[in-house]
């Protein structure tokens, strides 16, 4: 569980510069290939909070034992219902 933390931690980081749109929003690529952009209720910094925090959840969902019990219900290949 620890090696799937640290891969999404390496495979999540964001490249390149922040891009400022005409709209006034703004936005930066994540190395994953997803854009990682504010909104109206949400700004850039946390979007990419969130993004590593889903990424590393997903990754350590994925490997940890079966029977383990889990706060966010997940389907038999271990990812979220
Ligand atoms: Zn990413």
């Amino acid at each position: 569980m620890r090696r799937a933390k640290a891969h999404a931690r390496a495979s999540h980081v964001t490249v390149g510069q922040v891009r400022h749109l005409e709209d006034g929003r703004v936005e930066i690529d994540c190395s994953c290939g997803m854009v990682l952009t504010n909104g109206p209720e949400w700004s850039l910094d946390e979007h990419i909070r969130l993004h590593r925090a889903e990424a590393r959840y997903l990754a350590l969902s994925e490997v940890a034992p079966a029977g383990m019990p889990r706060l966010i219900p997940v389907t038999a290949d271990r990812f979220p219902r």
